[in-house]
């Protein structure tokens, strides 16, 4: 097992752009996802682990491994498939990988040939070997793109926004090779897509204008939701109402309506199950006495906030992100790290007085609305 630590790690560029604020991250062996919006700082963080550039404060280190400052250990165990990935379009997939074999420094002929078939037969490229690299899909240059990441059976591998246009069954046998590799290495998927995250990793964080917002395993993050995000199918006009009505999470479509997620606290005060709306507004305000012999079937029986017809949807990762991506942003300056059952919050936990300030109408119908729209990148 592996562990790689990364501690206080600081980076901002010359613009002046922060772009990665005292990131804390522990990652063990397995497939490890790291998500957020774009400009949230991954690829920053990735780079650096990757030693393609420096940073400002902090350390990062694998097991015993200095990653900092000692680069060219580190690249010896080192795979990395960057965000950008350019093939040569007149090589054959064995030409190329053959040549980055003897870049990496692998001199023995018979050796290297039976390394780089290995590879092209690991991920799906063997009978294709022969082939201009500049025919092959989106979904075949990744699949090369980590077979060159693996030349030097790489004891940490970095893959950097790799699925984002690749079609369903590039992305599952991509995924594949991933979560294979996952059983015996460090591999960090960084992305923007959550779906990516939810299928693959055993654990993962969530960042946003660089800084983490949640580390922990992925049903610990949607634990924290649980029973607090509510759906319904409304009517393509009548989002608007329901974004001024309630703290929208996401909204897709769904068989030409649109369906809704939005997030309500609902807090059962006594075991008669007297559920009480803690999240403000209007007319959520009184609490609510429900018949019912258990906290858990009356919050699942209730239909508020949402007298209007919402009911308690089972949380999804995707749920989970823009709750956390949203939350942060309306925060006020006041953080605190809490670790319980095994997830660190990064800022505002259900605990922390600035939360509470939310949960009890901090961010009010009245108040101008973030730039989040709610809407999810389908
Ligand atoms: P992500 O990978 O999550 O999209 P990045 O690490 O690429 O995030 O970017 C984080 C922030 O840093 C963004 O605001 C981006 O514009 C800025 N940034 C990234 N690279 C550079 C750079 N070389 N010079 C200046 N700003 C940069």
């Amino acid at each position: 097992m592996s562990v790689l630590t990364i501690k206080d790690f600081n980076k901002t560029y010359s613009n002046g752009v922060q772009a990665c604020k005292n990131v804390n991250l522990t990652i063990k062996t397995g497939m490890y996802g790291l998500l957020g919006p774009n400009g949230a700082g991954k690829s920053t963080l990735m780079r650096t682990i990757a030693t393609l550039q420096e940073a400002d404060s902090g350390s990062i280190f694998l097991d015993e491994l200095d990653v900092l400052k000692e680069k060219h250990e580190v690249r010896k165990i080192l795979g990395f498939l960057p965000q950008e990935f350019d093939v040569y379009p007149k090589s054959t997939a064995y030409e190329l990988l053959n040549h980055l074999a003897v870049l990496k420094g692998m001199k023995d002929a018979k050796i290297r040939k039976e390394a780089v078939l290995s590879l092209l037969e690991k991920t799906n490229l063997y009978n294709l070997r022969n082939k201009y690299l500049g025919s092959f899909s989106g979904g075949m240059k990744q699949r090369f793109g980590i077979a060159q990441a693996l030349l030097n059976n790489p004891r940490l591998l970095i893959v950097d926004e790799p699925t984002a246009g690749l079609d369903p069954e590039e992305r599952f046998r991509f995924h594949n090779i991933l979560s294979e590799l996952g059983e015996n290495i460090i591999v960090i998927l960084s992305t923007h897509i959550v779906e990516d995250v939810s299928e693959l990793c055993h654990s993962m964080a969530i960042m946003n204008h660089g800084e983490v917002l949640i580390e922990a395993h992925p049903e610990k993050v949607l634990e924290q939701l649980k029973g607090k995000v509510w759906g319904k199918v409304i009517e393509k006009e009548e989002i608007e109402q329901v974004n001024e009505q309630y703290r929208v999470l996401s909204s897709r479509m769904y068989m030409g309506k649109t369906k809704v997620h939005v997030y309500h606290e609902a807090q059962i005060t006594n075991h008669k199950s007297q559920i009480t709306n803690i999240s403000g507004g209007g007319d959520c305000q009184s609490p609510l006495n429900i018949e019912s012999p258990t906290g858990k079937s009356a919050l699942q029986d209730c239909q508020y906030p949402l007298e209007n017809g919402f009911t308690l949807v089972e949380t999804d990762l995707k749920d989970a992100y823009f709750y956390y991506i949203r939350e942060k942003k309306q925060e006020t300056p006041a953080e605190s790290t809490e670790a319980s059952s095994g997830t660190t919050l990064v800022g505002k936990t259900e605990e922390t007085p600035a939360h509470s300030e939310i949960a009890s109408g901090g961010v009010s119908r009245e108040e101008p609305r973030n730039d989040w729209d709610g809407k999810t990148e389908e």
